[in-house]
């Protein structure tokens, strides 16, 4: 029987839960490196770098939340990442946003070009620029969307189609709404990847990533570099994601909430010169938003009035903590600029307005007018 999403997040793969025996309804944290054989064949679980029952009940739970065939956990969000682009070999090419979370840009920039692959960025917002960005060794369109720092929204069903006539993956980064509010794989993508030390895990207290497959072919190609090259997730943090994952609904409820209520506050104020948040009618993705997505989530970026008031902000907070990251039930404020995209090449993070003025807010489950208020009072007079 297929839960509802909501159900899903709290009883995790139910057919899993009962195996110990005793029942427990907190599932097990299997603490173990190995597993004991009775007989010559060996049965499920052999070793942990390979195979682990917690890590398999959360596996489960996230392929069933993202509708996918296959999950895989691992150890964090740029492992998971990483693992992806194992499946292009040298001459490929591939096709990404240009507006993505820093370390997949550093990894892109390092990894990818040392070892072949042609990457190119493009603003995928525009979908005749991926169009026309095709060629024979494109192997993958690696998407973000909502992206980030900037909110732009990318069409994802007219990135499928273009992928599949050229032959290649679609990949989307689903870090930001989470399959709370988006299921790429049910709008034509061949993969997701999640941090999940972002809202799957959601409390701010530990890594973790996911790979998520549209088929089990896929799933396979990418266990096979994960218990090859080893970065897989540890039970006790498998067993903490599960935790968090109960309540990603609700979270997610929550937060999305508070962040309309701020992002509506916030654009009447004078040292706030631009709110980007595609809940807002005004914004331009927002229809796209609604047509693929069943919400807005929790990130905000501000375009403040001065790198003074940003300053300001950053500094004066009390509620809000400056600190890098985001997904979590505290609210969190970021400096791009310095943060998150300090390794993205200066000339690109012109281009994409991540300058000194830009800030990012990812909206905790606090009381919103304690946000507010904080905010009001941090960019000051
Ligand atoms: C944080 C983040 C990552 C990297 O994940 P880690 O768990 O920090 O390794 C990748 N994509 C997005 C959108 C992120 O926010």
């Amino acid at each position: 029987m297929r839960y509802k999403r909501d159900t899903q997040c709290v009883h995790g793969a139910p057919e899993r839960a009962y195996e110990d025996g005793v029942r427990s309804v907190s599932f097990p944290i299997y603490q173990t490196a190995t597993f004991a054989h009775t007989k010559i064949e060996h049965g499920q679980f052999n070793y942990t770098r390979q195979d682990n029952p917690t890590r398999l009940h959360l596996e489960e739970t996230v392929a069933a939340l993202e509708e996918g065939a296959d999950a895989i956990a691992f150890a964090s969000g740029m492992v998971a990442i990483a693992a992806v682009f194992e499946l292009l070999s040298p001459g490929d090419h591939v096709i990404c946003s240009e507006d993505l979370y820093g370390g997949t840009t550093r990894y892109l920039n390092n990894v990818s070009a040392k070892n072949g692959v042609a990457v190119e960025f493009v603003d995928t917002t525009e979908i005749a620029n991926v169009k026309a960005a095709l060629r024979p060794q494109t192997k993958a369109i690696y998407l973000e969307t909502p992206s980030n720092p900037m909110m732009n929204v990318t069409d994802i069903r007219a990135c499928a189609a273009l992928a599949h006539e050229a032959g290649a993956l679609l990949i989307v980064d689903n870090t930001f709404l989470s399959p709370i509010f988006q299921r790429p794989l049910t709008l034509g993508a061949d993969l997701v990847v999640h941090s999940g030390s972002k809202y799957l895990a959601g409390h701010n207290d530990t890594i973790s990533g996911f790979v998520v497959a549209a088929t089990k072919e896929l799933g396979d190609a990418i266990r096979l570099t994960g218990k090859t090259t080893g970065g897989m997730l540890a039970p006790f943090d498998s067993w903490l994601v599960l935790r968090g994952i109960k309540t990603l609904a609700l979270r997610m409820e929550r937060v999305q909430k508070n962040a309309l209520a701020i992002a509506k506050a916030l654009k009447g104020n004078p040292h706030v010169k631009q709110v980007l948040y595609a809940g807002l009618p005004e914004h331009p993705a927002y229809a796209l938003s609604r047509s693929q997505s069943d919400g807005f989530g929790g990130m905000i970026s501000l375009r403040v009035d001065s790198a003074e008031t940003a300053e300001r902000v950053l500094t004066h907070v009390r509620v809000i903590t400056f600190a890098e990251s985001l997904g979590g039930t505290e609210s969190l404020i970021t400096y791009p600029l310095t943060q998150t995209h300090n390794d993205v090449p200066e000339e690109m993070r012109a281009r994409l307005g991540i300058t000194d003025t830009l800030l990012r807010l990812s909206v905790g489950i606090e009381d919103a007018d304690d946000l507010i208020a904080d905010l009001t009072q941090a960019l000051g007079d």
